[in-house]
């Protein structure tokens, strides 16, 4: 940027400090945040010349990699032409989005668009509100979802999240929001089977929807597999059982792709792994690659059926400014196009096996509980002590982030569920990577855990 061109990483460092709030980073006066000037493929280059394999994707988000030209070409080809209309009328860059959509989930679906992933979560609680009202269930207005999960930062979308540690100083949150057990395999009572317990954890949801009143609940809401909060994989049994449970009580089942959809999972949408048929799915991050924002909540067409009705009220009376701004929509539709030209999806079930298959000997490590897989999106449960499960300290986990990116090598951590309990390793590469870049994640972890 040319106002910075004068300036060193000190002088720029403070402004950063002056003007700028961090997010999830407590203030470190002894650590500034990494300015990060350009990207290319899985890399990443901070201000100082410093290289990092971004085994993060950003925010999971950078499924097509960084530097692709042609993307930023079609926002600005797109911005020339037509750069913004509101979609209370239409354009043409987002009519041909919602028709890509429609082919990537396989079905009959109406988009609506919006900027987040919360924002697509809050738009599929009104939807499902709104639905219920106008189809006589008017008391339908309570939402389950997991404990562990997390579908965002606004008082709606983070009254979904099963997070506390998110939560504590906003409370209270948008209300209606329940929470149940989720399939956490790796910590089911000892002597239950892997099924029992995920048949179990579905069962929970029925039985919160009993016990709070069969006619009182709108919607589960549900990720195919809990990203943030772990890489939860839930057993085929654990889904089926919870369609057959939405079905059984006309509770509508949203399901939550904002980081497994496009491609992530290895399938195109995480639920197709499962042979899952959701009500309303929301999508985001992979969406643009993260390039910009945009965010979707496809609604199944005969849900949509309910908003038709000519009553003064009956229309979704929601407004989104930036929703589907045309440059997004032109932008999401270039990236699709890359995906599927380059067969990403493919590539990504490719890259997922052989990171799972390399891994699976860091099992034999102290400190190495549990891996556990989705795609090209893995988790590595650290503990103190195998036998006891107990969960690796978080200065140690820390440690070996840390240990990670003094080697060019940046991994995650699952948000924080309980205090003490964040011990879970996160990668979610490029989709693109390189299978050079895959021997660099798998490498550079190894020798690191070595050292541990
Ligand atoms: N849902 C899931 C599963 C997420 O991981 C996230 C963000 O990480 C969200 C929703 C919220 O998305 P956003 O940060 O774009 O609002």
């Amino acid at each position: 940027m040319s106002s910075f061109n004068n300036l060193n990483s000190e002088e720029i460092t403070a402004k950063d400090r002056q003007y700028l709030w961090h997010g999830m980073s407590p203030y470190n006066p002894n650590q500034a945040p990494m300015v990060v000037t350009q990207g290319s493929g899985s890399w990443i280059e901070d201000m100082n010349g410093n290289r990092y394999l971004d085994a993060m994707s950003g925010l999971w988000c950078v499924n097509v990699g960084y530097g692709r030209q042609e993307l930023a070409e079609a926002a600005y080809e797109q911005l020339k032409t037509m750069a913004y209309y509101p979609l209370s009328q239409s354009h043409l860059p987002a009519i041909a989005l919602a028709e890509k959509l429609n082919e990537w989930l396989e079905g009959e679906y109406v988009i609506f668009f919006s900027n987040s992933g919360s924002d697509a979560n809050e738009t599929a609680f009104k939807i499902a509100r709104q639905y219920h009202q106008q189809t006589d269930s008017p008391n339908r207005h309570k939402f389950i979802s997991r404990y562990r999960a997390y579908h965002g930062n606004s008082m709606g979308a983070l009254g979904a999240t099963g997070q506390a540690s998110r939560k504590y100083m906003y409370e209270p949150l948008g209300g209606g929001f329940l929470h149940v057990r989720p399939p956490d395999s790796y910590r089911r009572p000892e002597g239950m089977s892997v099924e029992d317990f995920n048949l179990l954890c579905a069962r929970e949801i029925e039985e919160r929807i009993i016990w709070e009143g069969k006619d009182t609940v709108a919607a589960v809401i549900m990720e195919p597999a809990i990203t943030g909060g772990g890489i939860l994989v839930p057993h085929q049994i654990y889904l089926d059982e919870v369609q057959n449970i939405c079905k059984k009580y006309n509770v509508l089942l949203i399901i939550d792709e904002v980081i497994c959809g496009f491609g992530r999972s290895g399938m195109k949408f995480g639920h197709m792994n499962f042979n899952m048929k959701p009500d309303i799915v929301t999508m985001a991050k992979g969406l643009t690659s993260g390039y910009l924002p945009l965010s979707a909540t496809a609604v199944r067409k005969d849900i949509y059926e309910a908003f038709k009705e000519q009553g003064e009220f009956s229309h979704l009376r929601h407004v989104n400014t930036f929703g589907g701004s045309p440059a997004c929509c032109a932008l999401a539709l270039k990236n699709l196009e890359i995906m599927e030209t380059e067969n990403l999806v493919e590539r990504s079930k490719q890259l997922g096996q052989r990171l799972a298959d390399e891994m699976a000997e860091l099992l034999d490590h102290r400190m190495v509980g549990d891996i556990r897989s989705f795609g090209f999106l893995m988790g590595i449960e650290l503990v103190a002590d195998k036998a006891t499960k107990e969960p690796l300290a978080p200065a140690a986990v820390g440690k070996i982030i840390a240990a990670c990116k003094a080697k060019g090598l940046i991994i995650g951590r699952n948000g924080d569920t309980v205090p003490g309990y964040n011990n879970i390793l996160a990668l979610s590469p490029p989709l693109s990577s390189t299978d050079e870049d895959l021997d660099f994640i798998i490498g550079t972890f190894k020798e690191v855990m070595e050292s541990q």
